[in-house]
């Protein structure tokens, strides 16, 4: 916490704290064997909603190498695959990305133009991936390609040829978190290099839909220190001789804010329980990160109003938790694609196309 703002400021990881992350069993926490914690869900929950009351950028790290890339070894790779990445992967001596996005694929990723064709018993990569979180710090990048046998997931290690990265350098949310941008010309990769026990779309949407359920959590530890700060704010910074918590309309949004506060980290809970007892759908997974993001985004802007001015510097947590807030609002799946889902599920009808 006490370096965070300072990080922020500087748009840096501190790569470092892998190992930290890994020694505190956090990496691939909800994961059994391998040298996971094998937690239950809704701890993996709290883990997540206490990284993202630091910065969500923390809360990336964890799900992105939890969930993303640890979870397609673990769910869908082979014994000799799990063997080889996930121990030093839960370690966090391996960092690990997830690469869906393309340039011209955000929302619909089953467009995707990476391909992955055959060269005798290799495989050959070629294209671009977007907005990859840790890529540009990754030893092994999990990559979405389609083959002649449909989409597949691809082990790709960073120091294959051919793969390159170049940092996004210049956001504005986020900053203390890797993103970049992923190139893959012509990657040479063995047989064994593909994820065996998956094809289709089934398997990228499936680890979105794992970390998703830790940005249920996430969201709402952002919206704790963003209502915290306001509240300590409001009862010691004084205007018309009374602390500005003494007027109705300061306490209006301090209530508004604990209320969604509550029933959010509740609807977190709830979700986290019946994902306990293996009966969590993936539209109630978005139903989660719909409500709990808009939500804390909420609550950020309306602390960010009772700091005043002080609301808009890094000297207090505000901004930086809405200005990630942002991001996460886009990232596994849009507000808008979660608003959709709901849609089909409630009509059955498709909205997307
Ligand atoms: C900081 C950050 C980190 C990220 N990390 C990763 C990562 O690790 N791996 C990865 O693969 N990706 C990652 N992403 C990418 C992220 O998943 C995409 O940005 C997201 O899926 C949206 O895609 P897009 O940005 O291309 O927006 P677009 O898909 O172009 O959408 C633009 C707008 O149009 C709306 N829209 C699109 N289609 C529809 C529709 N059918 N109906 C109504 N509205 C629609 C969207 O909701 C949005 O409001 C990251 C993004 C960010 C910002």
């Amino acid at each position: 916490m006490p370096e965070i703002a300072g990080w922020f400021e500087r748009g840096h990881f501190p790569r470092e704290l892998a190992k930290e992350l890994g020694g505190l069993g956090l990496l691939g926490m909800h994961l059994h064997g391998y040298g996971c914690a094998g937690t239950n869900a809704v701890s993996y929950g709290l883990a997540c909603l206490e990284l993202e009351a630091g910065d969500s950028g923390f809360r990336s790290f964890v799900s992105v190498q939890g969930s993303l890339a640890m979870f397609p070894i673990w769910k869908y790779g082979s014994e000799e695959q799990k063997r080889r990445w996930l121990p030093p992967m839960a370690a966090g001596e391996v960092v690990g990305c997830f690469g869906l996005t393309e340039p011209d694929f955000g929302s619909n990723p089953a467009g995707m133009r990476t391909s992955a064709r055959r060269d005798g018993g290799d495989w050959l990569l070629s294209g671009t991936k977007m907005w990859i979180t840790n890529g540009g710090i990754a030893d092994l990048a999990v990559v979405w390609a389609r083959s002649d046998q449909g989409v597949r997931g691809f082990l790709v290690p960073t120091d294959t040829p051919g793969f390159s990265t170049r940092d996004i350098d210049r956001k504005l949310s986020l900053r203390a978190s890797v993103t970049s941008e992923l190139v893959l010309d012509d990657c040479r990769l063995p047989d064994d290099a593909v994820l065996p026990q998956v094809s289709g779309m089934r398997g990228p949407l499936s680890c979105l839909d794992e970390a998703r359920y830790g940005i249920v959590w996430g969201s709402m530890g952002a919206a704790r220190a963003c209502f915290a700060s306001a509240l300590q704010y409001a009862t010691t910074r004084v205007q018309f001789d009374r602390p500005i918590g003494g007027f109705q309309l300061t306490q209006q949004k301090l209530a508004d804010m604990l209320v969604e506060l509550s029933k959010g980290t509740l609807l977190a809970l709830h979700l986290g329980r019946m994902k306990d007892q293996g009966l969590l759908t993936p539209q109630q997974t978005s139903l989660g990160k719909l409500n709990n993001v808009r939500e804390a985004l909420q609550i950020a802007r309306s602390a960010r109003t009772i700091l005043g001015a002080n609301g808009v510097t890094l000297e207090y947590p505000v901004i930086r938790h809405a200005n990630n807030l942002e991001s996460v609002l886009t990232y596994e799946g849009t507000s808008e694609v979660h608003s959709l889902i709901l849609g089909q599920a409630l009509t059955g009808l498709n909205a997307f196309q």
